[in-house]
């Protein structure tokens, strides 16, 4: 198992902001997110960044690390970050249109090459409507016509790195986005002259290829989260969880991924899942990651933990999952209630009052 890290996250009263990334199509989505994950990998830096079920945990140790040469003062009170890794998802629109509170923030993608396009104002609209705060990557600055690279260098030093020509090709180009955005109804400022912070939106200018402007980014994302969202990411006992997809895994039977937004899960936990032929009741039999990112070799292996604290994505195994529903919620029945039969489940669920959501 893998419970040291679980423990140390214990004694933390903040849990992990969840972090999603949205945009138009090619704007570098995927590749921001490989870059904020490769980097320390490769270089055996302050690691711990673990690749759970369908989303990537960020020790906050692995942040500081990263970000020490823009703010070497900065203090994380969060135990780390959890970045979902598949912002395309089917059950993720699913999920907004119930108006889930799955992701406390995201990082809203745009081109800086090609500024505001469809789909950047439909996950914009999205956004507005969830009230989700976000942060602008204006992403792929190295192809403004000759900049000069400097691996993941905070961006106002690789700025400082430009010549005349670059510096200004970029001010005009983001100048466009920030008119694109008024026309939104949106102020956006670059974000370290936004001096008002939730009505003024930020834009971090990053590349996903050479690394400027992750530091950034990622900073920003954690400080942001632990200065506005304390409520919110104050951890608390009940558990608040959603799934994420139904799979059949071979040797496993049928899993769910969850997104444990709260709480702790634990094996052996009775819960309570959606299913489209009624309310799912069963026990945890294990709660499973992948391995760390080093160790992705071994392949079909899962980590087993015997508790997990979130926020965490997770796979979880148990009997009767067949007709589990993607985009519901699940509970985990407390030690209070009489486990005599799958019937007295249900009533003290009705007694409880719990929300068990049948379908779509
Ligand atoms: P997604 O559709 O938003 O996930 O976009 P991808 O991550 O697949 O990127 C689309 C294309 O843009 C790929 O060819 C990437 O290599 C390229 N790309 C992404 N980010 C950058 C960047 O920061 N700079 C440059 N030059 N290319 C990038």
């Amino acid at each position: 198992g893998n419970d040291s890290e679980v423990n140390e996250v214990a004694k933390e009263s903040l849990r992990s902001p969840i972090c999603c990334i949205m945009g138009h199509v090619d704007t570098g989505k995927t590749k921001l997110l490989d870059c904020i994950r490769g980097t320390n990998v490769q270089e055996g830096e302050a690691g711990g960044i673990t690749q759970q079920i369908g989303a990537t945990y960020f020790p906050a140790e692995n942040i500081r690390e990263r970000t020490k040469e823009l703010r070497p003062d900065a203090k994380l009170k969060v135990p780390g970050l959890l970045v979902i890794d598949t912002p395309g998802h089917e059950s993720f629109s699913n999920l907004r249109s119930r108006g889930s509170n799955l992701c406390d923030i995201a990082i809203l993608v745009v081109d800086i090459m090609h500024g505001l396009e469809p789909q950047t104002i439909e996950s914009l609209n999205l956004l507005r409507k969830r009230n989700t705060e976000f942060i602008v990557a204006l992403n792929k600055v190295d192809r403004l016509y000759g900049w000069k690279t400097c691996k993941n260098a905070p961006i106002e030093k690789a700025l400082a790195l430009q010549s005349k020509d670059v510096v200004i090709e970029f001010n005009m180009r983001l100048t466009q986005v920030i008119t694109q955005f008024k026309e939104q109804g949106l102020n956006t400022e670059i974000y370290y002259k936004n001096k008002e912070m939730g009505d003024t939106f930020s834009i971090v200018p990053t590349s996903a290829i050479s690394g400027e402007g992750i530091p950034d980014l990622l900073l920003y994302l954690v400080m942001w989260s632990q200065k506005t969202m304390v409520e919110k990411l104050t951890f608390v006992d009940k558990v608040q969880c959603t799934v994420l997809e139904v799979k059949v895994i071979p040797g496993h039977g049928t899993t769910i991924d969850v997104v444990l937004v709260n709480g702790v899960l634990h094996e052996g936990d009775q819960i309570v899942a959606c299913g489209s032929q009624g309310p799912i009741i069963t026990t945890v039999r294990s709660l499973l990651t992948r391995h760390p990112m080093k160790e992705l070799r071994v392949k079909g292996t899962y980590q087993h933990h015997r508790e997990v604290k979130a926020a965490q994505c997770i796979k979880i195994t148990a009997q009767g999952l067949e007709h589990a529903v993607a985009g519901t919620s699940l509970h985990v029945i407390g030690p209070d209630v009489d486990v005599g039969t799958p019937m007295c489940f249900l009533k003290e669920i009705g007694k409880s009052r719990v929300f068990v959501d049948l379908g779509r």
